[in-house]
């Protein structure tokens, strides 16, 4: 699933991507005016996949749309309790009256069952796998702004008191949120690497900082966020979307210790 969200993105024809902001507009504008723990990612994640889902379900065989089923609730962590045989089922040309038709039911019902509960729990995975991806985060940020740009004026007409003077108004984070974003970041400056967490040094202040900045048409969503140290908040530009492609490691590795 993380596969094809970031490949639909990165696609060089981009038929997706361009109807996402006509067809989703409505569920993401409240979500760039303001945080949401549902953010724009999520919109995107589920967007691509509702999109596969449907297309699988028009183009690809009954064997090939269950054994993508059965895998997305599986790796949910559902066990179901048993296959299908899809030898009979193709005999039987999916008669719809015999023992395996019966039992091919009766598994598409348990899948069904706990169908949306697995989609979800999929998306949470796929979604705190990108949240560490600034590079992804800031590409898809930056096209968010590209659509925010192109439609600058009827938001101002219609969301005025979110829009101020032409860009997103600038809201306060939520606790949850700083924490978040601060834990993500290991409490390092996600430019300089400087620690900002409070456990190194008291003295080194924090900003949390928008990615693509609000006036380059940059939103409010989580994924938008970085940490920055006091320092290179005050140095990155109010055009930069600068940030590090290369997530803070756990440990570092020297060159020495690559056999
Ligand atoms: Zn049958
Ligand atoms: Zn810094």
């Amino acid at each position: 699933m993380a596969g094809t969200t970031i490949g639909e993105f990165y696609e060089d024809s981009n038929l997706l991507l361009s109807e996402f902001w006509r067809d989703s507009k409505h569920q993401l504008l409240p979500r760039i005016f303001k945080p949401h723990k549902w953010t724009i990612m999520h919109e995107w994640i589920v967007y691509v996949f509702n999109f596969h889902h449907w297309y699988a379900e028009r183009h690809f065989e009954q064997r090939d749309i269950f054994s993508m089923e059965s895998k997305i609730v599986e790796d949910a962590g559902v066990l179901l309790s048993e296959h299908p045989d899809f030898e009979l089922l193709n005999e039987c040309n999916f008669c719809g009256g015999c023992a395996e038709c019966s039992k091919y039911m009766e598994i598409n019902k348990e899948i069904r069952y706990v169908w949306d509960d697995s989609v979800l729990s999929l998306v949470h995975t796929v979604f705190h796998l990108f949240m560490s991806n600034k590079k992804f985060l800031r590409d898809f940020n930056e096209y968010i702004s590209e659509c925010i740009k192109s439609d600058i004026n009827s938001l101002m007409i219609e969301n005025h008191e979110h829009v101020v003077n032409g860009k997103i108004r600038r809201v306060s984070w939520p606790k949850w949120l700083e924490r978040a974003i601060i834990f993500r970041d290991k409490g390092v400056c996600s430019i300089c690497r400087k620690d900002v967490s409070g456990t190194l040094n008291l003295e080194n202040k924090y900003a949390i900082d928008h990615i693509v900045p609000i006036a380059s048409y940059g939103n409010n969503d989580p994924t938008n966020l970085q940490l920055l140290c006091w320092v290179c908040n005050g140095i990155k530009s109010n055009k930069s979307s600068e940030t590090n492609n290369i997530d803070i490691p756990l440990w570092n590795v020297e060159s020495y210790m690559i056999t």
